[in-house]
Order: structure tokens, then C-alpha cells, then sequence
């Protein structure tokens, strides 16, 4: 079987469904081509995609600075391992650590696998510069998370599906609620052993979660008075989704106008992934300053992809198209637009309780039970019309289209999303 030969999506679905694992269920939708903020498929039919593959597609399908960037490295040098060194790591590292205003940076693949990378720089530090006792560090996490499906990640994690049949699981953790800080001022109280706090800025996966106000300063203070590392997770909220180069942004060096005002906080590790590539390659990265990163010596953490040439090169490039293209800039004054024209439309449904989020990162809450199947039926009739999007919760559905979107696009993308729930209501 050739993959350049045509497929129609009925054939492609059937091939999936009796030769892959079903670790997922996705929308019946077959995708075989994507530009911009658009996506066609196996039949030609034309859709705006409002999820963007979790964000990581930020800069837009297929993005040609990206593309060019990687086809050409592809061509010269694409893996070396890091048993040599190459000549566009450092670059990459150089630039990345001054966008962001780090010291330092540790290439990795996916954004678990940065996770991963984290947890155990944060412990070893707590060993080496904290003093914690050997294997008692612990680390703090919050309720809902996400931040992957290894089996040391899913060990704190509170969703069933997700962990059920997978123990024995990894200890040292200890969960608290989300944007609690009385919870989080107890669990550092009179425990010497906690070494970091983990956290989302935005809880993507549990429904588009937005803190209040102050938390995550506040909780970043909490962690300096405990001499405990302040962990973001910025894999999905990161590279401009939610109207900043970072969420947390604090004194990274980007130039958009909604940072300068007002600098939020600067994690002590910061976790990057999704769109740190634009979604053309696997890419992620853990970005701390010295007195942290040098916990780590030859031998002690590796990947044999990670901080290959055409990673280096295609995350170069996808940082330069968002400072390039104002994309943080115009993912707020998008956001801003979309909750705008959906809260004019609220009152008048039944079906949509609230729509929150930050940027472009967005969620509508589906006034029906998380068992029913409500939010996926309106999910499936937006594909109808030519848009595609996904329950995260049962009854919560995520809207979070390429930041590369125009103005006249997304008002076109509201009506489809507000007529279609109106068409929906009245069936
Ligand atoms: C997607 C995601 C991850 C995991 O990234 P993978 O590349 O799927 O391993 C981790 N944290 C957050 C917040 C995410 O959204």
C-alpha cells in the first residue's frame, strides 16, 4: 500500500479501527491537508480548526518560515545524538533562554517527557541545595491536572480513566486544590521535605480553568518564603495561546504591549512543548537559571532525539513567527473579541451556561450532565458546518483555533459556533 495513494476517510477509519490501539476517540473527521487556520478532508471538505492539536499549532497549519526551516535541515543534518554536539543547538539555546529570560535550557521531545524532566531536576535540587533528606522530597500538584499520561505523571493525576490498572504508582507527591492558596500555604507548612510546586497557569484539559487574579504571584511568593521551586507547565498555555508570549510571563523578554504592564510571575522551571514547534515536530524544553539547571551532570537525564538540528531549527523559527506576526498580541485582542460577541449570545440559549478563558484559549460550559453526550453532539454538528472542535469534560467544550486567525475569520467562526448551538437548541 502506497501512502500516496487516495483514501476516502470511510477506508481510513475502518484501517485505524482494526490496526491501531484505541487510546483515543476522536471526532469521525479524516484529515488530509492543512494550511493557516484551515484544514480539508480525505474528501476536499474545507474546515477552521478550533483546536489546533492542543495548542500546538499556535503559528498555523503547515506555516512555510517553519516548513522551509525544517525541509532544509532535513536535507543537510537531522540527527546526531547528543553524543556529538551539532551546530544549531546552541543557537537554539541561546535564542530560547534570551526569549524567555533563562540561564538555561534541556532539550527534550514531548511535552511529558518535559515534565518528567522537571519533577527530577526539582528533586535533585532539593537533595543537592536544599538538604532533603534522601528519598523524602516531595513535590506539590493540583487537583484536576494535566500534564501527560506516563506512569510517573499519572501517579498524580485524579482522573480515573487515566490511572486505573496502571499502579503501582510513583510516590512523593502531594495534591491540593487548584487556585487555593490557604491549601497551598498548609501543604508547605512544617514540611521541610517539599521541594517544588507544580502547577497550570490555565488548567487546559480539566475545562479551560482560569485562576483567580492573584494566584499564581501569590503562590509563587508562598513558594520563595518555603524556599520551594515554582514549576509552570506551560505546554499548552505557553508561546502566545493565552495573549502573552507565556502566561505566567514575568520578565520574559517579549515585546508585546499586555507583558510590559503587567509582569505576572517568573517560574523557577519553566515546562514547554506543543507549540514551541508549531506543530511541524516534536519539540520541548525545560528552561531554568544556573543555580537550579547545573543540579544536572553528564549522565544524569537524556534523550537521544532530544536537541536534534531539526528541532533546534524548526523552534527557532516557530519563536520567530510569533514575535514576527504579533501572534500574542493578536490572541488577545481576539480573545477578547470571541468571549465579547459569545456572551452577547449567552442569554439567549439555553444550552451555553458561561464561556471563560484567556487569550485564545477558550471554553463554552454546556448546560447538561458530564455523562451526557450533549456537548459532543454540538461538536459533531459544528463539523457539520465546517468547524472542529472537542469536548474536553463531558460538557465542556474547548475553543482554541491557530493564533495566525484574522479578525473577519473568527466573527465568520462565532456565527458558526452561535448559529449552529441556536439550530441545536431548537431541533
Ligand atoms: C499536552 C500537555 C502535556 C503533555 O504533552 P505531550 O506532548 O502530549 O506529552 C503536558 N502538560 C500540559 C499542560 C499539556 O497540555
Amino acid at each position: 500500500m502506497s501512502v500516496l495513494e487516495k483514501i476516502t476517510s470511510k477506508d481510513a477509519i475502518a484501517l485505524e479501527e482494526k490496526h491501531g490501539a484505541h487510546n483515543y476517540h476522536p471526532l469521525p473527521v479524516v484529515l488530509s491537508r492543512g494550511e493557516g487556520v484551515y484544514v480539508w478532508d480525505a474528501e476536499g471538505k474545507k474546515y477552521y480548526d478550533f483546536l489546533s492539536a492542543y495548542s500546538a499549532v499556535n503559528q498555523g497549519h503547515c506555516h512555510p518560515k517553519i516548513v522551509d526551516a525544517m525541509v532544509q535541515q532535513a536535507k543537510t543534518l537531522s540527527l546526531t545524538s547528543r553524543a556529538f554536539y551539532n551546530d544549531v543547538l546552541g543557537k537554539y539555546e541561546k535564542y530560547a533562554t534570551e526569549t524567555f529570560g533563562f540561564d538555561k535550557l534541556l532539550p527534550m521531545n514531548t511535552g511529558a517527557e518535559a515534565v518528567e524532566t522537571a519533577l527530577k531536576i526539582c528533586r535533585k535540587w532539593g537533595y543537592e541545595k536544599k538538604g532533603i533528606e534522601e528519598n523524602k522530597a516531595q513535590i506539590i500538584v493540583c487537583d484536576n491536572n494535566f500534564h501527560g499520561r506516563t506512569t510517573t505523571i499519572i501517579s498524580f493525576s485524579n482522573d480515573p480513566v487515566a490511572r486505573k490498572n496502571f499502579g503501582p504508582y510513583t510516590e512523593g507527591f502531594i495534591k491540593i486544590e487548584y487556585d487555593n492558596l490557604v491549601a497551598l500555604e498548609s501543604a508547605l507548612q512544617n514540611n521541610p521535605n517539599v521541594a517544588g510546586f507544580l502547577v497550570e497557569p490555565i488548567q487546559g484539559e480539566a475545562g479551560v480553568y482560569v485562576p483567580s487574579e492573584n494566584y499564581l504571584k501569590d503562590a509563587k511568593a508562598l513558594c520563595d518564603k518555603h524556599n520551594v521551586l515554582f514549576i509552570a507547565d506551560e505546554v499548552q498555555t505557553g508561546i502566545a495561546r493565552t495573549g502573552r508570549l507565556l502566561a505566567t510571563c514575568g520578565n520574559c523578554n517579549c515585546t508585546d504591549k499586555h507583558c510590559s504592564g503587567t509582569p505576572e510571575v517568573k517560574p523557577d522551571i519553566l515546562i514547554l512543548g506543543k507549540a514551541l514547534s508549531g506543530g511541524a515536530y516534536p519539540v520541548s524544553a525545560v528552561l531554568a537559571n544556573d543555580a537550579i539547571m547545573n543540579v544536572i551532570r553528564p549522565g544524569n537525564h537524556g534523550s537521544t532525539f532530544g536537541g536534534n538540528p531539526i528541532a533546534a531549527v524548526v523552534a527557532i523559527a516557530a519563536l520567530e513567527v510569533v514575535k514576527e506576526e504579533n501572534l500574542a498580541q493578536n490572541a488577545f485582542e481576539l480573545g477578547e473579541l470571541f468571549r465579547t460577541e459569545l456572551n452577547k449570545f449567552i442569554p439567549t440559549c439555553h444550552l451555553v451556561n458561561a464561556v471563560r478563558g484567556k487569550g485564545l484559549l477558550n471554553a463554552i460550559l454546556i448546560n447538561d450532565t458530564e455523562e451526557s453526550s450533549t456537548a459532543w453532539d454540538i461538536c459533531m454538528a459544528l463539523k457539520e458546518n465546517g468547524l472542529l472542535a472537542k469536548p474536553t469534560h463531558g460538557n465542556i467544550i474547548r475553543f482554541a483555533p491557530p493564533l495566525v486567525m484574522t479578525k473577519e475569520q473568527l466573527l465568520d467562526c462565532v456565527k458558526i459556533i452561535t448559529t449552529t448551538i441556536a439550530a441545536f437548541e431548537n431541533k
